[in-house]
């Protein structure tokens, strides 16, 4: 009979932190210790945990997805956080990119439109012991302008362009971290803030569900 020992997850997440996210060049020590320490199996439904450590996206109901893991990794590194950041997030999901900057930022907002979903990762960021994350119900196209500036603004679904209200929240030098583009072509874009305005890089193509914001595009 084979027993499933609660240390097969943290043998399985060192696997993931080399495998997938070392040897593919993340060497940010903080990123690494984040999530080689964030338990990825509590953050996805009962029929996908065995593949909670696998490289790629899952479902967790309401026809969403939490990222993979790789993608979680990059989108942190590419925000520059540090210890004293305060970082806004649109998108909780499942909550895992938001336990994951909150192990590494001062303090987290996160913003999700589905009402259930919020619930749920408010439930399990609070039995894992995280309290520097405020979570908000609404459409994050719209930011948090009552907590704005951030150092960094974090998007983990795709927009046509990026919203104006996010890029007015950024602090100078604060960057936008954001999947730009349709359902057939996105790109991972970082917009950042200057003295005189923003300048925008490419990082990456990737594929994440759609931004739904009325309010700010048709989708
Ligand atoms: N980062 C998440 C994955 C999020 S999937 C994780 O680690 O699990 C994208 C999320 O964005 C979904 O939960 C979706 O409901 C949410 N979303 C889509 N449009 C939104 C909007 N306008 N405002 C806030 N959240 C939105």
């Amino acid at each position: 009979m084979i027993t499933i020992k609660s240390t097969d997850w943290r043998a399985q997440r060192r696997r993931m932190v080399r495998k997938h996210l070392q040897r593919r060049g993340v060497t940010n020590r903080r990123i690494l210790a984040a999530m080689g320490s964030v338990p990825r199996e509590a953050f996805v439904p009962t029929v996908v945990r065995r593949r909670a450590y696998a490289d790629g996206p899952l479902p967790i109901g309401n026809g969403q997805t939490i990222s993979q893991p790789y993608m979680v990794a990059l989108m942190t590194e590419e925000t520059g956080i540090t210890r004293k950041s305060r970082v806004l997030e649109i998108g909780t999901g499942s909550g895992y990119q938001t336990a994951v900057l909150a192990r590494i930022a001062l303090h987290v907002w996160t913003k999700e439109r589905v009402s259930q979903l919020l619930a749920e990762a408010t439930d399990r960021l609070r039995k894992l012991g995280i309290t520097n994350v405020s979570f908000m119900h609404g459409d994050g196209a719209l930011g948090y302008p009552s907590c704005a500036p951030f150092d960094a603004i974090v998007v983990t679904a795709a927009a046509p362009f990026p919203p104006p209200p996010l890029l007015e929240q950024l602090s100078c030098d604060g960057r936008l971290v954001i999947p730009i583009g349709d359902l057939a072509a996105q790109h991972l874009m970082i917009y950042q803030r200057t003295n005189s305005g923003f300048t925008a890089r490419a990082v990456t193509p990737c594929r994440f569900v759609p931004l739904i914001s009325p309010q700010a595009f048709d989708v």
